[in-house]
């Protein structure tokens, strides 16, 4: 390539005048001889080097240093650092030198920004988490991470001047790291730019199809937004504001993500553009931004589900403006954004833009740093995955809380990363331990949802809610850690305590002599390092009624006892054997419930009484009911072993009937049940009124089937109108 030097001298010294006017309201006097002094410096060690591309090399760092001072809107140091960013690393300038010249604040970003360069240039691929690790060790100054940024966006630009695999690396490096990076710091343009730029270049052919459709629907947009906007145009002319329309389409990249993910044309894309009004800074600018949505909205009909608020409620990363769509007169939805000169150049440039809406007689950087401080403090207390790195990064440079709403609108302020579980219990501790979800905005999430700023969360508690142990996972706050420990504990504690009077009641129930001695035997069994280890195990029936009695059997405890312990006479052997406990074991000490009185063939359950036996109930019974709400851990599953039939083994059974006055009626009953059924009845009475027929008796019945058969041929009996089975009262008997 043949260079035609007096024309490239042209170039630079462009360049070099377009830097001067990028860093104007920026530096002063002092600062631009540094500036110049710098450009020097840079010109005379890279003189004779020029880039794959043929230009001299300098226009490379020349370029940095516009990007870091007009597209980022960092101060003299940093534009000072880019001219230089190159020279050691590339010529033979040392670091020493730059350090005399320029001195320890320079010379250390310089450092930084040789060793990551030498870190990334060396690296096949870098992952996240690697990328992650040089930004937190090399650059002790975040205007280090800044400049890379800057040289990345550069080369990036100048990307076909290099090899193709070489293209290949760069673009997806700065897909995967740059462009997260530069969103995170709130650098739309520089963020955007970057994805179109890696697109061409990892994807030329659909880039390049984007980019031709965009470019030939520029004059039907323009078209469309002109007619778009002419009846508001008047509006606004006539409410005598000042503001600029821009029309612009959406990045290629984010274009080419929509179709992509959702698996559509171009053409499809609704919101392929968008209209932007911008309307001068005032005092009274959010005022304005909304008068001009209520006019827009005069004449078209807004999507109230897409208008967004970020005047009130700015984002966190400073974003503010108002956005809508509306349905246009063609029938398509249009998305307008309204907002300010400084909220656009913010929205442009990130926060790095706000300084210049600051007071200048603080020196003028005084937010800026503040802003660089914030950053480097973010890189160092990151200790977290690289994906959460990123996550979080834009959300803790600007703020280290959120703020969330109740429903009631009332503000509650959390630390950052707080979740809807630490929002229940930041309102009340009772609430937090009941919490059983969240809706934020109206949507059902989880407990474990971290909040953001402006969210609105309702918290849906349940009466049978406990906490659990994974729910530390889910907090952060010291209160709610706190509260959810302390109730673990109470629970364990409770839990023990279950158990504890379990294995008593057991040990009394087989009437163990030396109980202490019993239960030492049991946890070195069970091989447990404490009595309340043991005794929760058994509380939370990680050890079962079961592995005990297993236990017992081994252990011999109890054995010698059990023949003085049969002193229950009520109840015979039989009994006992028709009926298997739990997993099946047998157990002599067993009780029918008088208040249920079941028979064989009823579904039944047993209760561990405390030195009476297992008492065995319906589970229908009402008070067997109460029972297992309250003592659920010591109920035992019961069954009856065999059916009982005929001449084994009879049960007395209540039965209560109904019907209307009849004089036949009582003794057609009798007469079945002594010559059909044959069966011992060992009790009847009846009573009339008003020619209404009640009456009772109690038989001695083998199984429900027997019962079953013997009630429907009671109904058949003439005037009778219901049969029911009753609880056999004690006094019966
Ligand atoms: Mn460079």
């Amino acid at each position: 390539m043949k260079i035609d030097s007096v024309q490239e001298e042209r170039y630079l010294r462009n360049d070099y005048r377009t830097l001067l006017r990028a860093c104007k309201p920026i530096v002063t006097e002092l600062d631009k001889k540094l500036i110049r002094k710098a450009f020097n410096f840079a010109l005379d060690a890279h003189k004779d080097t020029r880039r794959k591309s043929g230009e001299l090399f300098i226009f490379h760092p020349l370029a940095v240093a516009i990007i870091v001072a007009r597209e980022i809107g960092l101060g003299a140091t940093s534009i000072i650092c880019s001219l230089l960013h190159d020279a050691v690393e590339d010529t033979a300038v040392s670091l020493e030198d730059i350090e005399a010249i320029f001195g320890k604040k320079v010379a250390k970003i310089i450092d930084g920004l040789t060793k990551i360069s030498g870190f990334i240039g060396n690296t096949k691929s870098i992952q996240a988490e690697n990328f992650r690790k040089i930004l937190l060790t090399m650059s002790e100054d975040v205007r280090v991470i800044l400049i890379k940024l800057a040289d990345r966006l550069h080369n990036m630009r100048t990307l076909d001047a290099v090899k193709k695999e070489s293209q290949l690396k760069i673009a997806s490096e700065t897909l995967e790291l740059f462009a997260p990076l530069a969103h995170r710091l709130g650098l739309y343009s520089i963020k955007s730019e970057l994805e179109d730029l890696s697109l061409k270049y990892t994807e030329p052919l659909i880039y390049h199809e984007i980019d031709t459709k965009i470019k030939l629907n520029q004059s039907q947009m323009n078209r469309f937004v002109k007619s778009f906007m002419k009846p508001i145009q008047q509006q606004l002319d006539k409410a005598g504001l000042k503001y600029e329309v821009l029309a612009r389409y959406k990045s290629a990249y984010s274009i080419y993500k929509k179709m992509k993910t959702r698996n559509i044309d171009f053409n499809q894309i609704f919101d392929l553009f968008a209209v932007r009004i911008i309307i001068e800074n005032s005092a009274d600018e959010k005022t304005d931004c909304w008068r001009i949505y209520s006019i827009i909205t005069d004449f078209y009909k807004p999507n109230p589900e897409r208008l967004r608020d970020w005047l009130s409620t700015p984002k966190v990363n400073g974003y503010e403006s108002l956005h809508t769509t509306v349905m246009s007169y063609s029938g398509k939805w249009v998305e307008v954004q309204i907002r300010s000169r400084r909220m656009d150049d913010i929205a442009e440039k990130g926060y790095a833009a706000h300084w210049k809406y600051k007071e200048r007689d603080d020196k003028g950087d005084t937010n800026l740093d503040e802003w660089i401080k914030s950053v480097g403090e973010m890189l160092r207390a990151q200790d977290g995955t690289a994906t959460e790195f990123f996550d979080e990064f834009k959300m803790n440079l600007f703020s280290r809380e959120v703020y969330i709403f109740t429903p009631q609108g009332e503000l509650k302020v959390l630390p950052m990363g707080a979740t809807a579980l630490d929002f229940a219990f930041d309102i009340h501790t009772h609430i937090g331990l009941k919490c059983i979800g969240a809706k934020v905005n109206n949507k059902l999430v989880p407990l474990s949802q971290v909040l953001k700023t402006g969210d609105q969360v309702e918290i849906i508690t349940s009466n049978k809610q406990k906490p659990k142990p994974d729910w530390l996972d889910y907090v952060i706050t010291a209160k709610a850690k706190s509260r959810i420990k302390q109730s673990l504990k109470n629970e364990r504690k409770e839990k023990a305590n279950k158990g504890k009077e379990l294995i008593s009641t057991k040990l009394k129930l087989i009437n163990s002599q030396d109980k202490n001695l019993d239960i030492d035997k049991l946890i070195e069994y069970f091989q447990l390092p404490s009595s309340f280890e043991f005794y929760y195990n058994v509380g939370i029936n990680r050890i079962s009624i079961s592995d005990i009695n297993h236990a017992f059997k081994l252990l011999k405890i109890g054995d010698t006892l059990k023949s003085s312990s049969n002193k229950k006479t009520d109840i015979s052997e039989r009994k006992t054997e028709i009926i298997i406990l739990g997993d099946g074991e047998t157990e002599t000490d067993l009780h029918l419930a008088k208040c249920c009185n079941p028979i064989p063939g009823d579904e039944i359950f047993g209760y561990i009484t405390v030195g009476e036996g297992i008492l065995i109930h319906r589970t229908n019974c009402p008070v067997g009911i109460k029972l297992m709400s309250n003592y659920g851990y010591r109920i035992i599953k019961a069954s009856w072993q065999k059916k009982v039939t005929k001449n084994e083994e009879y049960f007395p059974v209540g039965i209560r009937f109904r019907g209307i006055d009849n004089l036949g009626i009582l003794s057609s009953i009798t007469k079945i049940i002594s010559e059909q059924f044959e069966v011992n009845m060992r009790m009847i009475n009846a009573s009339s009124k008003d020619g209404a027929f009640e009456g009772s008796l109690v038989v001695n019945i083998y199984n429900t089937e027997h019962l079953d058969h013997l009630i429907e041929k009671i109904k058949e009996v003439d005037g009778i109108e219901t049969v029911t089975r009753f609880h056999v009262d004690e006094s019966i008997d």
